[in-house]
């Protein structure tokens, strides 16, 4: 007979408390909230949609992940030097980070979404930033959170394995180049929030 787990006491409760174990989040509604409405759902490369799932499920090699599998890792976020290292310091919690964002977001007028000081952690930003918006404004929101979150994610590969300095304006550059690029490849969104009409 074919069994679908493989014993009687893996049940589907437990199949699924497994699985919110491994994406890191509290309930279903979070987990289909981040997957579903966000990442799914939201224009983007695939290469940045597979990067925000790695996000999600906090499978990126930062400081503490290779910490916890005892390799070697810096002893401070690479970005700042002042914090150690996680997924959600380097996206949110970083000061390159959230001079970044402000930037980032006041070019289509979007600034007062940027994160806070006080927000620690990536997913809950995105969600309560995007609580108030919708139609062609939130998806031009999704996908520039998550260009922001894989321009961030790229320039800290660069400091770490080339040795490059953290560097906002060329970060910024870099994302307003892909921000174009986004664009004219069909995310509409994009082209909402940076046509003459777009909402400052
Ligand atoms: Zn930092």
């Amino acid at each position: 007979m074919f069994h679908v787990f493989p014993c009687s006491c893996f049940t589907l409760t437990k199949a699924s408390i497994l699985l919110r174990q491994l994406m890191r989040v509290s309930s279903w509604d979070q987990l289909f909230s981040v997957l579903g409405k966000k990442i799914w759902k939201t224009w983007a490369p695939g290469k940045c949609s597979f990067f925000m799932c790695l996000v999600a499920h906090e499978r990126c090699w930062t400081a503490d992940r290779l910490e916890r599998r005892a390799l070697p890792h810096p002893e401070s976020c690479p970005m700042c030097d002042q914090a150690p290292e996680s997924i959600n310091h380097l996206l949110v919690g970083c000061a390159f980070a959230r001079e970044f964002w402000f930037h980032f977001f006041s070019q289509v007028g979007l600034r007062t979404f940027s994160p806070q000081f006080s927000d620690t952690s990536f997913f809950d930003w995105w969600e309560r930033a995007s609580n108030d918006i919708s139609g062609l404004l939130l998806q031009g929101f999704n996908s520039l959170t998550i260009l922001g979150a894989w321009t961030i994610w790229t320039q800290r590969n660069r400091c770490v394995f080339d040795g490059a300095s953290p560097d906002v304006a060329r970060a910024l550059t870099l994302a307003s180049e892909e921000r174009k690029l986004w664009s004219m490849s069909g995310a509409q969104g994009i082209s909402f929030l940076i046509a003459p009409t777009s909402v400052d």
